[in-house]
Parts: structure tokens; C-alpha cells; sequence
């Protein structure tokens, strides 16, 4: 028997105006997606995400799922997304990136880990962080030739370009694997908003010192925050306890809370110096504009 005990934290950062993430935590689902493209629509692809891999993923009433029913899922909720944007012009081009995994066969403890684009699930496993989605980015790709190390990928100011995203295309290439769960296993499933602004080792601190998956779920979200906040963050943390309890049938069981943690955004001090930054440039330049018009009509005379 699988028990399953989850904690979900997001959080809209310190720059950002809204929040373009969505997570689904429920019935052996734990998906995070980030959202891209303008006017909120974002946040609609992010949302039409997950909703539709729990419909199609919880509502097939299939307690046993193949590596394939899972991709198929993903794929459908591409559809989803990709007609919506032909649909509604103010939507065309949003896309979001997806990942996490479903509790595949909870009597044999395997879950399928999907991923598409650059948000991650890590496991935590036998005291050791290991992310264990590929991230489909382009700094992945200079990381995988060797042009870069995994350290300078975190910094590189292209670090924002994915390759593969939901929504964009008619079709969508799905990663998908399996994983045999063992007892005490804990994955960790995030948007970049958290590894763009902590390193793994700083990742690794904090489920060190946290007392369970909410606690951890709120301290990688205020570290994200604390290091500089600059993009949504959220994160999923997914702990398993397995049974050897054979008289009864192995169900997947959620224990609660798994309420999530949406935490009131902080004073956006980033913004208003930007905005200052901006006023200040626009004065200079509504004053050039004065002088050299005076300089003008005096050189004229
Ligand atoms: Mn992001």
C-alpha cells in the first residue's frame, strides 16, 4: 500500500504583477505548470494544464495507469491549450511548460514522471538530491555539448529560452518514464522561479532542516523569495510511506493538509525602483527634447 503525504506552496514573487503558475495536488496527481504569453493568458494555459490531466487522468477511473496513458494525457491537454489560443486571438502564442507525476500502480508503488519544458521534479532519495527530469532548454543543450557547466547555466541570460512547451504546436513531445517508488522517497516538483534564484545545495539545505512537505514547500518558496523573487514560484513536495500490508487492497491514500500556501505577495520594492529608474529617464529625455528645440529656433533666427 502507497500512502501519500503532499505540501503545495506558489507565490506570484517580488516583480512579477500575477501569478502564471498552476498546480494540481490531489488523487496521486502532482503536476506544476508555468504559463507564458501575454494578458493573463498565461495563467490560462497553466490552468487548462492541469485541469485537463486531472479530468482525463482521474476521471478515466483507472487506479493502474500505463507510461502511455499519461503522455496521452499530456497530449490532449496540448490540444486543449493549442485550440483555445487559435480560438481567441488575445491568447494566440501562450504555451506552458509541465511536470510532475501520477501515482501509476499503487499496488506494484510505480509512478510516471512527465515533463515538458524547463520546470523540474527532483527526487529525494537515500539522503541525495537528484533532479530527475531533462530540462528542454536551450541552456540544457549548451550544458549537454559542454559548452557550459550546470553552474553556469543557472546564470546565463538565455537561461529564459525553452524548446519544448504546451500550447505552442498541434503536437507535443512528451517525456515520460517510470519510476519504482521506494519507501521514504520524496519529490520535490517546482517552476524555475525557484532554481533560477537557488542552486541545489541551497535546495538541499532546506529539506534538511524542514519537519515535513508543507513546511518544506514554504521555505523553498520564501527562499526563492528572499533570493531575489523574480519570476512566480511553486513548488510540490510529494513524500511517500510505503506499507507491506497485504490483507487489504492497496489504495493511494491522501492525507491532508494539502491545502496550499498562497502567501500575500511582499512590498515590491523592485518594481517601484524600476518605475523611479524609468521617470527619471523620461524627464531627461522630455528635456532634451526642450533644449534642442529652443537651440533650434534660436540657431533659425
Ligand atoms: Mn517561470
Amino acid at each position: 500500500m502507497i500512502r501519500v503525504i503532499a505540501g503545495a506552496a506558489t507565490h506570484v514573487g517580488r516583480v512579477r504583477e500575477a501569478n502564471e503558475d498552476s498546480f494540481l495536488c490531489a488523487n496521486g496527481l502532482f503536476f506544476v505548470a508555468d504559463g507564458m504569453g501575454g494578458h493573463s493568458a498565461g495563467e490560462v494555459a497553466s490552468d487548462i494544464a492541469v485541469t485537463t490531466l486531472r479530468e482525463v487522468l482521474s476521471e478515466a477511473g483507472n487506479i493502474v495507469l500505463a507510461s502511455d496513458d499519461v503522455a496521452a494525457a499530456v497530449r490532449h491537454a496540448n490540444t486543449a491549450i493549442y485550440s483555445e489560443s487559435v480560438l481567441d486571438s488575445s491568447k494566440a502564442g501562450m504555451g506552458t511548460t509541465l511536470t510532475g507525476l501520477a501515482v501509476s500502480n499503487p499496488f506494484d508503488h510505480k509512478a510516471v514522471v512527465a515533463n515538458v519544458g524547463d520546470s523540474r521534479t527532483y527526487l529525494w532519495r537515500h539522503g541525495e538530491l537528484r533532479q530527475i527530469t531533462k530540462d528542454h532548454s536551450h541552456v540544457q543543450s549548451l550544458v549537454d555539448r559542454g559548452a557550459i557547466t550546470r553552474a553556469e547555466a543557472r546564470v546565463h541570460h538565455q537561461r529564459n529560452i525553452v524548446l519544448r512547451a504546451m500550447g505552442i504546436d498541434s503536437y507535443v513531445d512528451v517525456d515520460t518514464f517510470e519510476v519504482d517508488i521506494e519507501d521514504g522517497d520524496r519529490f520535490i516538483i517546482c517552476s524555475d522561479g525557484l532554481v533560477d534564484e537557488a542552486d541545489d545545495n541551497e535546495i538541499e539545505a532546506q529539506v534538511r532542516s524542514s519537519i515535513g512537505p508543507q513546511d518544506l514547500a514554504d521555505r523553498l518558496v520564501t527562499l526563492a523569495n528572499d533570493n531575489g523573487g523574480r519570476d512566480n514560484v511553486t513548488v510540490l513536495v510529494v513524500d511517500f510511506v510505503l506499507t507491506t500490508a497485504t490483507d487489504s487492497t492497496p489504495i493511494v491514500t491522501e492525507i491532508p493538509p494539502i491545502a496550499a500556501t498562497i502567501m500575500d505577495p511582499p512590498a515590491r520594492n523592485r518594481t517601484s525602483m524600476w518605475f523611479s529608474v524609468a521617470a527619471w529617464v523620461m524627464w531627461l529625455a522630455a528635456a532634451g527634447i526642450t533644449v534642442a528645440v529652443a537651440v533650434s529656433a534660436i540657431a533659425s533666427k
